[in-house]
C-alpha cells in the first residue's frame, strides 16, 4: 500500500501511571515534573509517552 502516512485521529493514548486514564497530552511544568491532561496527574517526564511533549 501506498499514500496515507497520516496518523488516525483516534489514536491510542497512553494511560496515566496514577490513575489509568487515558492521557491526551503531557505538560512539563518543571525539571523532572509535568502533568497529564486531562486527568491532571503530577507525572514524571517521560513516564507517559505522549504524541506531543510540550
Ligand atoms: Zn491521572
Amino acid at each position: 500500500m501506498s499514500g496515507d502516512a497520516d496518523s488516525p485521529p483516534d489514536a491510542p493514548l497512553s494511560s496515566c501511571p496514577r490513575c489509568d486514564r487515558p492521557v491526551a497530552t503531557v505538560t512539563v511544568v518543571g525539571p523532572g515534573e509535568a502533568v497529564a491532561a486531562p486527568c491532571g496527574c503530577r507525572v514524571a517526564p517521560g513516564t507517559i509517552t505522549a504524541s506531543r511533549l510540550e
